[in-house]
């Protein structure tokens, strides 16, 4: 299948004539045909008369001209519905479009459809959708992870090259590493949020899922940058990231945070975790063992700040400015807007909210004393593998608890790549992810580059 290749390969391909953009097109929208129906991964499919239409008329003026993408529903775009997978933004349309849909667009990329997820990006299954879940096309009866469940089966079924998602707490790492996709978490502000629908906004970040670190590179090259629509977008200069992944890894350290390998993280994802790390070794990189002992302290930061920030958020939908009123929201969302209003109400706010913050406050200390031993930090995405529909929406808080791993990033801001490291016995993908210091994305985005030269394991698709 043409669409098997990275976007590099692709791009050549379209400019030496070997294909084109409509042959690209029509390999996803067969693919989406064959399969969607099993996996339900889109809440929107763009007709594929105009995905093609758009196809011939493309230029190829960037790496990224007249090949198919999807973007999380969490993104608005004019004149096509966004519904961040809530029954509240059913028939939304919004009367503008995300920045980084227009700098795809402007790129040449061609859009084929908007993805299944968690309402509003909360959960980490894509149950907690109003569109039905999506489903693991590597066991159909598992979970696809989430929020982000929906870009990263588009990806592993090759029903699209590449997603744009939103990272909150885990978003595009949790779904990339149960689905056998490799996804960036960047540094917050690295990538304009303008048009991407809030949930936490002193933790959202907006990445690339796709089948390589490679392809990340080159897809962050397009959609970083500082945005005057977006105040939190830094203006720290963008890498040529794609130009920068031939690091010699002898000159790299790698901790291995001991708290992150406890009890509770099953132990075949622990043993292919730390197998990256000897594969890395064995390549020249050193291996360091660090401590980070206010790990336990993630969740409970998380699940305070995210929740108060996304009542405030929330609020905007009163069901007079939006279509449908507040009771279209779902249980895991009210629960939410609970717990945030409860943590910011006056007589509380001191004991958790300001308590919190005042924890993340010691959290960045303990990220920049952890990073400040080695370049890079390896840890697993998810405790467990993929579980079967509704084991994690029947115990709320077994729920939460398996964001351990990924929502400690966030508060931080520290950017993460998610790469595919390996499968269980019984098949089900396994990842691990890479987190680096501020703005070093290069660094984590050639390590990934560097292991995927090394392994193979991200090339394997499911068997739909
Ligand atoms: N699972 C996490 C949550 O429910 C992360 C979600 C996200 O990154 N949007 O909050």
């Amino acid at each position: 299948m043409l669409i098997d290749k990275t976007i590099s390969e692709l791009a050549v391909g379209l400019r030496s004539g070997e294909f084109t953009s409509v042959d690209l097109i029509n390999e996803c929208y067969d693919n989406i045909a064959k399969y969607n129906s099993r996996v339900n991964a889109f809440i929107t499919i763009i007709p594929r008369e105009i995905a093609l239409k758009n196809a011939q008329i493309v230029k190829l003026t960037s790496p990224l001209s007249g090949i198919p993408f999807v973007l999380k529903d969490c993104f608005v775009t004019e004149n096509i519905k966004t519904t961040a997978a809530s029954k509240v933004l059913e028939n939304f349309i919004s009367p503008y479009s995300a920045t980084i849909y227009k700098k795809l667009l402007a790129a040449g990329a061609i859009l084929i459809g908007k993805m299944n997820m968690d309402a509003w990006g909360h959960g980490g299954s894509t149950e907690n959708t109003d569109f039905g879940p999506t489903k693991n096309p590597w066991d159909v009866t598992r979970v696809a992870g989430g929020s982000g469940g929906g870009p990263a089966v588009a990806v592993a079924t090759r029903m699209a090259a590449f997603a744009v998602g939103e990272d909150t707490g885990g978003s595009i790492r949790n779904p990339a590493g149960w689905t056998n996709t490799s996804g960036l978490k960047v540094t917050y502000g690295r990538v304009s949020r303008y048009g991407a629908i809030a949930y936490a906004s002193s933790f959202d970040t907006v990445g690339p899922v796709a089948k390589t670190a490679q392809d990340c590179a080159i897809i962050l090259e397009t959609i970083a940058g500082v945005d005057k629509y977006d105040a939190t977008s830094s203006p720290t200069p963008v890498p040529e990231y794609s130009k920068l992944l031939n690091k010699n890894l002898s000159e790299i350290t790698i901790g291995i945070p001991q708290e992150f390998y406890g009890d509770g993280l099953d132990p075949e994802i622990k043993a292919a975790v730390l197998k990256v790390s000897t594969d890395l070794q064995s390549a020249g990189a050193k291996i360091k063992e660090i401590s980070m002992p206010l790990f336990d302290l993630c969740l409970p930061v998380y699940y305070l700040i995210g929740p108060s920030e996304t009542s405030s958020n929330l609020a905007r939908y009163d069901g007079i400015r939006y279509g449908h009123d507040r009771s279209n929201f779902t249980d895991e969302t009210i629960r939410r807007i609970l717990i945030g209003t409860y943590a910011l109400s006056a007589g509380y706010y001191d004991a958790y909210y300001k308590k919190a913050q005042q924890v993340r406050t010691l959290f960045i200390e303990e990220y920049q004393k952890a990073l400040s031993q080695c370049d890079v930090l390896l840890q697993p995405i998810m405790p467990m593998i993929p579980p079967k529909f509704g084991e994690l929406l029947s115990d709320p808080l077994q729920n939460l608890l398996a964001d351990i791993y990924t929502v400690s990033q966030n508060p931080v801001g520290v950017p993460s790549l998610a790469i595919p490291c390996g499968f269980t016995k019984s098949g089900l993908p396994i990842g691990a992810q890479i987190v680096g210091k501020m703005f070093t994305e290069e660094l984590l985005l050639a390590i990934g580059h560097q292991y995927q030269q090394l392994t193979d394991y991200h090339t394997k698709k499911p068997n739909l």
